[in-house]
């Protein structure tokens, strides 16, 4: 099978990015092989509070985070006024790209709950997607998801770049049990959040002191 133009994305709040972000994006990188890895930081995240660092911390962390590496950020839901809906993003990728393999990766705790994102089932028309483990989930073996993984389950993820969107793969990746909210909750209660993300970014936090509790909403 031919193997079209593949573009990897990795969405997120990256309030801040984390290893468990960059090793999953890493290591799916390096089985699935993508021409262009990208991660897309949103800027109103429509399922949630919005994310206590400015948009431009999230994208700075972002470009520590990346230094060394061939990944992009894609800074497109930064430049929207309007809530940042997966659905909108892939629409404008699909524009400039007409005939990639736009392959979006998601954690299985993202994944499974993909039915509350707006026009969801619009997602998998313009996209694949590539499941990644996250510790304390597990896949459903009964449901609308599950339905939902039967029917656009692709056998052989060495195949997924051949498609432009419609198949889901599941991968392996190392699991990582890190969260942005363990490691805002680790600071903004005086512990140290070492060896849980770059330290050039915790160097950025401290400098910026981000996420101090004197700075929190909550
Ligand atoms: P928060 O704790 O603030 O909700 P988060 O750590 O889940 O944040 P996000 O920026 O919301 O990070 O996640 C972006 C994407 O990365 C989502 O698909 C999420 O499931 C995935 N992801 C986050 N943490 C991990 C991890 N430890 N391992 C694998 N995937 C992860």
């Amino acid at each position: 099978m031919r193997k079209l133009h593949s573009i990897g994305i990795l969405g997120g709040t990256f309030d801040p990015v984390h290893f468990g972000h960059l090793r999953a994006a890493l290591e799916i990188q390096e089985q699935l092989r993508f021409n262009d890895m990208r991660l897309i930081p949103n800027k109103q995240p429509p399922h949630r509070d919005m994310p206590l660092a400015s948009a431009i911390d999230r994208i700075e962390m972002l470009k520590l985070a990346l230094i060394g590496t061939s990944f992009k950020i894609d800074s497109r839901e930064m430049e929207r006024n309007t809530p940042s809906y997966t659905v909108d993003t892939l629409m404008t990728l699909r524009d400039e790209n007409p005939t990639a393999s736009l392959c979006l990766i998601v954690a299985l705790d993202a994944f499974l709950k993909l039915p509350t994102w707006h026009e969801w089932e619009k997602i998998i028309q313009l996209a694949n997607i590539v499941v990644v483990p996250r510790s304390g989930w597990t896949m459903p073996t009964v449901g609308l998801m599950a339905d939902f993984l039967v029917k656009h389950s692709l056998a052989d993820p060495e195949h997924l770049c051949s498609f432009t969107a419609g198949k889901i793969v599941q991968q392996k990746t190392t699991a990582l049990d890190i969260s942005a909210t363990q490691i805002r909750a680790l600071i903004q209660t005086g512990h140290s959040p070492r060896f849980l993300l770059p330290n050039n970014v915790i160097e950025y936090i401290n400098d910026k002191a981000l996420y101090d509790p004197a700075r929190s909403k909550s």
